[in-house]
């Protein structure tokens, strides 16, 4: 399930779908398919559940972030996040 189809109020669904799948070397509809998702009041949910796809199946622009800046911030996540060894740690201190 795409995060959209959570929302059918969102202004993506008056927009031609194709807008929302910019080619990653298209910085014009980059910035097209960002402009749809500014305004629209499912932007926070839409990236967070954006953020739950398998990077695999992410592919196309969410909450205004595209699938490449979604797949940096889940590597970012994923570095700054605890070890199971820094939690136990953290936990006895
Ligand atoms: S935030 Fe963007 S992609 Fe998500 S429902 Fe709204 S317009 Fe569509």
């Amino acid at each position: 399930m795409f995060p959209v189809d959570q929302f059918p109020n969102g202004i993506c669904r008056k927009v031609d779908p194709e807008v929302m799948y910019p080619n990653p070397s298209d910085a014009e509809g980059i910035a097209d398919a960002k402009e749809v998702c500014r305004f629209c009041e499912h932007r926070t949910d839409c990236f967070e559940a954006a953020m739950l796809l398998p990077a695999a199946k992410d592919f196309g622009v969410f909450g205004a972030t595209t699938d490449d800046e979604r797949k940096k911030l889940r590597r970012k996540a994923k570095r700054s996040a605890p070890t199971d060894r820094t939690a136990d740690l953290a936990l006895t201190s």
